[in-house]
């Protein structure tokens, strides 16, 4: 091994070690923030020392490299928060497509491959053409350019299985290196795009953030197996953490909704709606109140859990709700944030606008913890959150979240839900919580409610 090959396997050990830091960096929220740029650094690290490698034609990954940063920093800027989930999605197929074409190339390089090397070509290309046309049908979904339900059509499980043993078999025929090899690359290529739509257009409502997060393993497991296509090292090792990693929280999430990867994948959820719960379905009468009743209910309390949720980030009234716990705090409350880890549109979606608005860590509270204390509290404040607070999902066994763990806000001396509408959340289905009698409705664009309250509180002053 000469000199300068040492140096960049030595590099890529440093690399390496950065985005292992950093990633267990990102398990608190304390230093989530620097995690990120310790592995943005490791990334930089790693790019600049495979460019060293001899005989490269920079022309080429030069237009690439500003092309996708003109691209990625326009996307960054852009993107709404709501949005977030989306763009995670199509960075997901950006890096399937990458991975795909990048096994194509090579194979069109230098088509004598090895047994080993034509079979990881073939699971790259097959991992990335997946992760690339499934991401793309999930960015449909999210961004709802395409229905967002479930499209579940019978013998659909028999098409994916048909569909599953013709790229096996073309990955077989590829790498005992047929003669006609490259027309089974061909095939390989067309079945995994049609296999990443088949194998996602029957996932929807609630399980898409599920999908998103296995998307991302897969992107990771494309991008190890292309690593050992062009031997290179830590194209293997990112590619591996992402694949870990993803699966990992893929298993946090299923947990979180109490689903099996299994039942996320092929039971096609929130296909059909649930008669009961329907949308707009009334289930007894909902008890109004002003910002005035509101006022007086927080200002009596003793504790106060505010519940987050996706119309939080609609409203962007994180500044605010830090601020109205900052004034309840002074008046003596113990205030808190309960968070649910599927609340929002992605995952530690509530996390990240909480942070955003300096709320201190040591008061996010999460599920598991809150729950066993829930009817000590005096008021919980459910702020565009829906779903992730629905009693169905714990006695309604007919209904399409039942079984997902939820923050039980029912089970608190009072309710207060800011929301605009009796509109159902993102499962399309009603909230019993909303008509119950310790609950009241507090009816609103939630910054603008918050405003509302914390203008009775300074009045009040
Ligand atoms: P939900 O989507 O269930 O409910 C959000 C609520 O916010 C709605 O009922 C809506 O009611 C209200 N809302 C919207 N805009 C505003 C506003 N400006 N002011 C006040 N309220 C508003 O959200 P949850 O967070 O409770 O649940 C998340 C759901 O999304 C779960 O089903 C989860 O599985 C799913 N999901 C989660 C992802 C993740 O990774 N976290 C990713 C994708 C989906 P109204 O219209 O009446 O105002």
């Amino acid at each position: 091994m000469n000199t300068l090959t040492l140096g960049i396997n030595f590099a890529y050990v440093i690399s390496a070690g950065m985005f292992i830091l950093g990633l267990k960096m990102l398990s608190s929220p304390a230093t989530a923030r620097k995690g990120n740029l310790v592995s943005a650094a490791g990334m930089l690290l790693a790019i600049v020392v495979c460019l060293l490698n001899a005989g490269l034609d920079y022309k080429w990954i030069m237009i690439g490299m500003a092309a996708g940063t003109v691209i990625g920093l326009v996307a960054a800027y852009r993107v709404e928060m709501t949005s977030m989930p989306e763009m995670v999605a199509l960075f997901n197929g950006f890096g399937g497509i990458a991975s795909l074409l990048l096994a194509w190339s090579e194979y069109h390089q230098h088509p004598e491959l090895s047994i080993f090397i034509a079979m990881v070509t073939f699971l790259t290309a097959f991992i990335g053409g997946i992760t690339f046309s499934g991401s793309m049908i999930a960015f449909g979904k999210l961004s709802e350019m395409i229905p967002s339900k479930a499209v579940v059509f019978t013998g659909q499980h028999i098409v994916n299985a048909v569909i599953l043993l013709t790229a096996v078999g073309s990955g077989v025929m590829f790498s005992i290196n047929s003669a006609d090899s490259y027309m089974f690359f061909i095939v390989i290529v067309g079945v995994s795009l049609l296999f990443g739509i088949t194998s996602v257009i029957p996932i929807g409502g609630a399980d898409m953030p599920v999908v998103i997060s296995l998307l991302n393993s897969y992107s990771g497991i494309a991008a190890c197996a292309a690593g050992f296509v062009v031997n290179n090292t830590i194209l293997i090792v990112a590619g591996a953490l992402v694949g870990a990693s993803g699966i990992i929280l893929t298993k946090i999430m299923c947990k979180a909704m109490n689903r099996s990867l299994g039942n996320v994948l092929f039971s096609g959820f929130g296909s059909k709606v649930h008669a009961a719960g329907a949308k707009g379905a009334q289930q007894g009468e909902v008890r109004p109140a002003t910002a005035e009743d509101v006022y007086y209910i927080l200002e009596g309390a003793d504790s106060v859990a505010f519940v987050p949720g996706y119309g939080l980030a609609v409203a962007q009234a994180q500044h605010v709700v830090r601020e109205l716990g900052e004034i309840l705090e002074a008046n003596g409350t113990d205030v808190m944030y309960a968070i649910h880890p599927v609340a929002g549109r992605m995952p530690g979606h509530m996390n990240v606008l909480l942070a955003e608005a300096n709320v201190s860590y040591d008061q996010l509270v999460e599920m598991d913890d809150i729950n066993p204390k829930m009817d000590t509290i005096d008021v919980c404040v459910v702020i565009g959150a829906n779903d992730v607070v629905n009693p169905a999902a714990l006695d309604d066994k007919s209904s399409p979240i039942y079984g997902m763990p939820i923050i039980e806000t029912h089970r608190s001396k009072t309710v207060i839900v800011l929301k605009r509408s009796m509109n159902p959340g993102f499962a399309g289905i009603q909230n019993a919580l909303f008509f119950n009698e310790n609950t009241r409705m507090y009816f609103g664009d939630a910054k603008a409610s918050i405003q509302a309250l914390i203008a009775e509180f300074k009045s009040a002053d």
